[in-house]
């Protein structure tokens, strides 16, 4: 007999997102993200790091308290996790893909989305204080006239939400 509760694709793919998210050396902000081809065949992954090469131990790219010197500050150097999803999976075609995303995408990254194809991202959190909304809106202008729908992962009917708050509370208590 079929078992009755088994994980959504929706449950599944944020959880792949959170998942890789542990990853990041980022001692701020852990984001990951997962992008999904229309047959919900996972073909790429990605989480915020440094770009290959620069050494995890250089104090120099994680400074983020002053962004006045640009080659001091991780804002120069850190790769978003949704372009290094976008990279990591350079070889499939993107085009009407979804990607999973812990964190509404910024500009660049919201760019990068529009022109590899990607038409529908769901996000977990979306970062509301004055310096992002701007920025919130500048994104959903983007992504309006690009044709790409947003959907907070709250706002999905997933019967299995709960597992993303243990994934949540497991990433903050064990792994930071
Ligand atoms: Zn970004």
């Amino acid at each position: 007999m079929k078992k009755q509760k088994y994980m959504t694709w929706h449950s599944y793919f944020m959880s792949v997102a959170l998942l890789s998210s542990f990853r990041s050396k980022d001692n701020k902000t852990q984001n990951g993200a997962c992008i999904v081809d229309p047959n919900n065949k996972v073909i790429g992954i990605g989480y915020n790091g440094l770009p290959a090469g620069c050494d995890d131990n250089d104090p120099q790219y994680w400074q983020d308290q002053d962004d006045s010197d640009l080659t001091h500050s991780k804002h120069t150097y850190v790769v978003h996790a949704e372009k290094n999803a976008i990279y990591n999976c350079m070889l499939h075609n993107m085009t009407g893909a979804k990607l999973y995303t812990t964190q509404f995408p910024c500009n660049t990254c919201a760019q990068a989305i529009i022109q590899v194809g990607i038409k529908e991202v769901i996000y977990l959190r979306k970062k509301q204080h004055d310096s992002h909304l701007l920025i919130n809106q500048a994104v959903d202008k983007m992504f309006k006239a690009a044709g790409i729908t947003t959907t907070a992962y709250k706002e999905l009917d997933v019967s299995d939400a709960s597992f993303i708050k243990q994934l949540i509370m497991l990433g903050e208590n064990e792994f930071n």
